[in-house]
């Protein structure tokens, strides 16, 4: 993610986001990294962990990880609730009555770019240096409840780019790498509990 030398390893993803059953933790990915970004992240990394085991649509791990180790911490420090979602109510979207509250984007949008960075410099042996310039997840509602500026771009990549996905442990996280036609844009596109794809862009400096 930087400049500075590696100074340890860390797990992409974190390991926190796996079931504590050992049978999902084998082949975890491991990418060198330095002092300040493996500690910087693992506050952001529970806070990705709340967000992708609190949405619908994962396959029974989330649940299993959000019952267990999310609850826990939940009951350990009951601030976590107040700071994870603080202003939790009851919306309608998409004809369905749920619950939402306001993603820290930035927050979640650190932790998503790690596991891009981690993933790629595990793909290629290079660093991805260059700036994000979109997350999209089928999962985010704009301010007023709509999908529509998010599974625009996610419809037109799984039409244009389609995905082959990868993983040592697929029922916790797939990803493919994908590059436009013309090598302008790149795409990661990752798939946590078998959910809907986070995609993620950035443009090449060719
Ligand atoms: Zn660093």
């Amino acid at each position: 993610m930087c400049d500075a030398p590696a100074t340890g390893d860390e797990h992409v993803p974190t390991q926190c986001i796996f079931p504590e059953d050992t049978k999902y933790r084998v082949n975890l990915i491991r990418v060198p990294s330095c002092d300040e970004h493996n500690s910087k992240k693992s506050k952001c990394d529970e806070y990705l962990k709340f967000v992708l085991t609190a949405v619908g649509g994962m396959n029974e791990l989330a649940g299993t990880i959000f019952g267990g180790s999310v609850m826990r911490s939940f009951e350990h420090c009951p601030h976590l609730t107040d700071k994870f979602t603080p202003d939790l109510q009851v919306i309608q979207a998409g004809g369905l009555e749920t619950g939402g509250f306001t993603l820290d984007v930035p927050r979640f949008e650190l932790s998503i770019a790690s596991i891009v960075r981690g993933l790629y410099f595990h793909e290629t042996g290079r660093k991805l240096l260059g700036k994000i310039s979109g997350v999209a997840w089928g999962q985010m509602l704009t301010e007023n409840y709509s999908k529509a500026p998010f599974l625009e771009p996610i419809g037109k990549a799984e039409r244009d780019l389609p995905a082959s996905y990868a993983g040592t442990n697929p029922r916790v996280l797939q990803y493919a790498f994908n590059t436009s036609k013309n090598g302008n844009t790149s795409m990661c596109r990752l798939r946590f509990y078998e959910g809907r794809p986070i995609c993620i862009t950035w443009k090449n400096s060719l």
